[in-house]
């Protein structure tokens, strides 16, 4: 990896997601030198500003208070990535939030603002497993379905800023509705909540019976690891569901690579991270089925290694690159 950074220059990465937010200080040599981390809870005695900008000033004073060159953040989405203004996230009640300008004007030095997916899909990219790889595919199926697009090395915007909307690319035409108001959508199907709704039905009458005895039929508490433990206790129809969600991830993998041709499709979040094997198989066969055979031809498909710290990497990765390529 190229060096972007002197050893004794710092920057920061903050990740805002839509339960927690982070930030972590890393020096040239990207060490970790301190690090905050707070729920994306806001009040009106400490609205999301002054909340954002608590966590970035207890990471650097966690640091020692060195002195930093910029602030590299992934945030939910829509977002402007040129103006850093975020342009409408339901999760957090932001409209037209203008975050890159919030924390510059506070520190005093540049910021770069992305798409929290993208940002993931960039730190796993720097720092994870597939450095050699020139194109690569990012995708995180939690609570809703992300994706991050690096071609040539670089990350993929597109003409509205936005591209690599995964999730919504249509699988099933008169599927389920997704929140984004079409129906069919890979994350109608085979997000976190699309099985836990299966799940929960299934729990409900009684062909789900470690998921029933152990956390119910709320869709809030059938969270990855207990489906994880519920495919362990023998669980079977709860696979049959999870294995089914994991293919119709990997017919979108598929269709990405017949576009694209990746080198590399990495799979991260909650749904991943607790039952990697399984989840892994059941993409790798409908790539198999779905993606042509000389596109598909040594095509690595991983799963991602930084786990909660992909975007914070991630995101100093870009504002250190951002200020080299300033520099020069
Ligand atoms: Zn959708």
């Amino acid at each position: 990896m190229k060096d972007v950074l002197k050893d004794d220059e710092h920057v920061v990465g903050l990740d805002i997601g839509g339960t927690k937010m982070m930030a972590v200080v890393y020096n040239g040599k990207w060490q970790d030198l301190g690090r905050c981390k707070k729920k994306s809870k806001f009040s009106k005695e400490e609205p999301a500003e002054a909340r954002i900008i608590r966590v970035v000033s207890e990471a650097i004073e966690a640091a020692g208070n060195v002195p930093i060159k910029g602030i590299g953040v992934g945030s939910p989405g829509p977002l402007d990535p040129v103006s850093g203004i975020v342009i409408d996230t339901p999760n957090l009640g932001w409209k037209n939030f203008p975050l890159a300008k919030i924390l510059s004007d506070r520190f005093k030095v540049p910021v770069i603002v992305d798409n929290d997916v993208n940002v993931g899909t960039y730190g796993e990219w720097c720092f994870g497993v597939l450095k050699d790889c020139a194109h690569v595919v990012g995708i995180f199926p939690g609570t809703g379905i992300g994706g991050g697009i690096i071609i040539d090395k670089k990350l993929l915007h597109g003409f509205s800023g936005a591209a690599g909307e995964v999730g919504h690319m249509t699988i099933q035409e008169d599927g389920p509705f997704c929140g984004c108001g079409k129906r069919g959508c890979l994350e109608a199907l085979a997000s976190r909540i699309a099985i836990a709704k299966e799940v929960a039905a299934l729990a409900a009458r009684g062909d789900a019976p470690y998921v029933a005895a152990n956390c119910g039929t709320d869709l809030r508490n059938i969270r990855s690891n207990v489906l994880a433990q519920a495919i362990k206790a023998g669980d079977t129809l709860v696979e049959e569901v999870v294995r089914k969600a994991a293919y119709y991830v990997g017919i979108a993998v598929g269709n990405l690579i017949n576009i694209l041709s990746p080198e590399a499709v990495v799979l991260g979040g909650g749904l991943v991270e607790a039952m990697e094997s399984l989840y892994l198989e059941e993409v790798k066969r409908a790539v198999k089925v779905h993606a042509m055979p000389f596109l598909r031809k040594g095509v690595r498909i991983e799963a991602a290694r930084l786990g909660d710290d992909a975007v914070v990497r991630g995101a100093a990765r870009m504002i250190a690159e951002h200020l080299s390529v300033k520099k020069k």
